[in-house]
């Protein structure tokens, strides 16, 4: 692998860990929700309390949202009780709502980053080591029904790549063209609903067209209530002409390096 190559580990779910030289930083990685979608195994947060292997510095812990699938505080609590991190992105709304986290976050870390912006806001942030972070608030997926949920896209740009995860984002060109305007995407991390909507297409082709696409959120083999497995096989292939170089990443611990 390229020095300067990015690469990322699918955890479970939504949570990545992305390591770029010697930085690493987490994204929506501890969570345990199993309703629909894939908890993060127990051995996988058991190597990541010890700080075992690729988990032994984590630097830079980013959350997108609150949703069960993205962060369950008392796994981050665990983790932070034995762990610290340079830095630390959190939508603001986390300190009424899990205080012993925030706690935590505060006592061992000197870096948080409140997030706190309007719907439609943006901000930038260096994490130094050639690793910067802008945060779009956006719109969460699905409509009316998650019109409450305070809801952030990231891209890092890492040496000369950048990478945007979208985690739950609306189907909303507004904000995906805002985060065009960021800067070309060597990768795109988006869900299957995202993909299988033509709205989702539309945007990866008319307005984000990265270089290549990643699903994640995915389920695991044999908890896949609502099919998505066989609907993201499907898809790829018949949608193929029409995306990126497109990789499904449903297996924990499945690593991709970009570009
Ligand atoms: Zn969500
Ligand atoms: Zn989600």
């Amino acid at each position: 692998m390229d020095k300067n190559s990015v690469r990322i580990t699918s955890l479970a779910n939504a949570g990545l860990l992305v390591q770029y030289r010697d930085v690493t930083l987490m994204v929506d990685a501890l969570q345990n929700e199993t309703l629909y979608y894939a908890p993060l195994p127990e051995r996988i947060f058991d190597e990541m309390l010890r700080g075992d292997g690729m988990f032994n510095k984590v630097d830079h812990v980013l959350y997108t949202h609150g949703h069960p699938d993205h962060f369950t505080a008392a796994m981050n609590c665990s983790w932070l009780a034995r762990h610290s991190a340079a830095s630390l992105t959190v939508p603001k709304h986390f300190a009424a709502d899990y205080p012993d986290f925030c706690r935590n976050a505060v006592r061992k870390c000197d870096d948080v980053w409140w997030l706190d912006l309007p719907p439609g806001g943006q901000g930038q942030k260096s994490l130094g080591d050639g690793v910067s972070l802008t945060a779009f608030r956006t719109p969460h997926m699905g409509g009316k029904r998650f019109a409450d949920a305070v809801h952030y896209c990231f891209r890092l740009d890492l040496g000369g790549t950048g990478v945007l995860i979208t985690a739950d984002c609306e189907y909303d060109r507004e904000s995906y063209g805002r985060m065009a305007a960021a800067g070309p995407a060597d990768a795109v991390f988006i869900n299957p609903l995202f993909l299988h909507k033509d709205e989702g297409r539309a945007i990866l082709s008319d307005i984000l067209k990265p270089a290549r696409a990643f699903v994640y959120h995915m389920p695991f083999d044999g908890a896949d209530p609502n099919g998505y497995r066989r609907m993201m096989a499907r898809d790829v292939e018949r949608y193929r002409a029409n995306l990126p170089p497109t990789v499904v990443l449903q297996e924990a611990m499945r690593q991709v390096t970009i570009p």
